[in-house]
């Protein structure tokens, strides 16, 4: 049905339409700001670039189709959060830039919505809030900080704390002990999100050329993408190919691509769906460290979403998963544990995606006026919300609008390259591996991890 873009996600099978791709470049051109990747990132920041100056010719550049990447392919959790948590926002950078950035946040979330609903885009949007949770003993600890931090920096109204039984009312999770809502949180059909926004992109004068892949850029007074059909010339360069620059000469130990997986279940019956509850599809998730997230879907399935696939040697990207794949066996059993009532459900679908994490975890947005080279990347995960942030950014930097949001603690960051290979890989299995069993070691004694970690005595925090 989906030709060769099948099986990349059960939001891009879903889309109602055939995938069929955009002409690709033929031979050079010109332009004004050249964007690689059409993803949140890119198609966020060409949206805004003709939003404050409709004239600029901008040509967005896509290996693939507009949504193939990580944004095609997410839980649509759509939420406030930073993906560098305000706790460490706080002690890096300071109160205010963390109150700042939470503000920066909310603000996207309301734009995500608003260029949604104004331009038609039907994501199966709806703000129903965010709740994370603790379903052990040893993730309590997680949730009192966040609402203790919550509390800290005077954004109490922000955040509802909520005892088992309200969690319950809501959604009927086994064994949930308390937890806590973001109200502002919303969900989304991240495809339809993003191929609506590609088309909107289209209609306020972008050119997106699909099936063209990059090979590599130049910066200078005359920055380039060279790609397998052409050279795209412009003013300004912008890289948004978040974990896939790992892929490219210039950016290869920029960010190293981790993987995240999702499944998801047939459509529930009305019976299954009286025992679960979940009218008001918040997106939900555990305080455990290897995040999980899941989502009600407008069609009336659960997808459930988690890490835990390992980091593949040489940066490696995996487009394609085995549905036998541990992770999504430990899916599907989370799955009737979390809901009893699921003991006999059929999934339909199992796929993965890379994220980009950087070596400090902190997300950069930077333009460089000098060489003409913009960036936005290492979302770690939560860059839903995050790419439209970057998307303002990004222009404003570009057609120097001046606004607050430039102040942001991301906003011309530097994250440190990875290590060069097999140091890489060694470093972060044992991370990856160190987490496995901190996790299981709660799991086994009840208690919250102590001390300091072993990321963060290598200085990965
Ligand atoms: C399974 C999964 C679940 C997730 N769940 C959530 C969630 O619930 N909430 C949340 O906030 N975040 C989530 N994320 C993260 C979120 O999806 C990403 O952070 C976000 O989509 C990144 O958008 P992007 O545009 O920067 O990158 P991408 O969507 O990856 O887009 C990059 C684009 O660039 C293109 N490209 C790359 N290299 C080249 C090249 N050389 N030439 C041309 N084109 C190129 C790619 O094909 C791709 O389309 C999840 C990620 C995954 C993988």
């Amino acid at each position: 049905m989906q030709g060769k873009y099948r099986n990349r996600s059960y939001w891009l099978d879903a889309i109602g339409h055939e995938l069929i791709p955009r002409p690709p470049l033929q031979g050079s051109i010109d332009v004004d700001v050249a964007i690689l990747g059409a993803g949140f990132t890119g198609l966020w920041t060409a949206w805004y670039l003709l939003e404050r100056d409709p004239s600029l010719r901008v040509a967005v550049v896509e290996q693939a189709i507009a949504g193939f990447g990580a944004s095609g392919r997410n839980g649509g959790a759509t939420s406030a959060s930073f993906p560098y948590s305000l706790g460490r926002l706080e002690k890096d950078f300071g109160r205010e830039a963390a109150r700042a950035t939470h503000f920066a946040m909310k603000d996207s979330l309301e734009e995500i919505l608003r260029v949604a609903d104004e331009q038609g885009i039907d994501a199966h949007q709806h703000r129903g809030g965010s709740m994370r949770f603790a379903r052990a003993p040893h993730q309590l600890k997680a949730v009192d900080s966040t609402l203790e931090t919550y509390r800290t920096l005077g954004l109490d109204d922000h955040v509802e704390a909520l005892s088992g039984d309200e969690i319950r009312r809501k959604v009927n999770v086994s064994d949930v002990i308390r937890g806590y809502n973001n109200p502002s949180g919303a969900v989304i059909q991240p495809a339809r999100l993003a191929r609506g926004l590609a088309d909107a992109v289209e209609r306020a004068g972008a050119t997106i050329y699909e099936e063209t892949r990059v090979l590599d850029w130049s910066p200078g007074q005359h920055p380039k993408l060279m790609t397998t059909r052409g050279d795209v010339r412009a003013r300004a360069i912008v890289l948004a190919g978040e974990a896939y620059l790992s892929q490219l000469p210039k950016t290869r130990r920029a960010v190293a691509p981790f993987h995240s997986l999702m499944t998801v279940t047939e459509p529930l019956s009305d019976a299954q769906w009286a025992e679960i509850g979940w009218e008001n599809r918040e997106t939900i998730g555990t305080t455990q460290y290897n995040v999980n997230y899941h989502q009600r879907t407008a069609d009336g399935r659960i997808a459930f979403g988690g890490l835990g696939a390992p980091y593949f040697f040489g940066s490696n990207i995996r487009d394609i998963w085995n549905p036998d794949h541990p992770v999504f066996v430990k899916l599907r059993q989370l799955a009737v544990e979390w809901f009893p009532v699921l003991r006999d459900v059929t999934f339909t679908h199992a796929w993965g995606g890379p994220f980009g994490m950087p070596r400090d975890r902190m997300p950069s947005m930077t333009f460089d006026e000098a060489n003409g080279i913009a960036w936005s990347r290492g979302y770690t995960g939560q860059g839903v919300t995050t790419a439209n942030l970057a998307g303002r950014v990004l222009a404003n930097l570009i057609t120097r609008t001046d606004s607050d949001l430039l102040n942001l603690p991301p906003v011309n960051h530097r994250s440190p390259d990875w290590e060069p290979e097999p140091l890489r890989w060694t470093g972060i299995r044992f991370i990856q591996s160190g987490y496995d069993e901190v996790e299981r070691r709660a799991e086994e004694t009840g208690m919250p991890p102590s001390g300091r970690s072993i990321a963060e005595r290598i200085g990965w925090r």
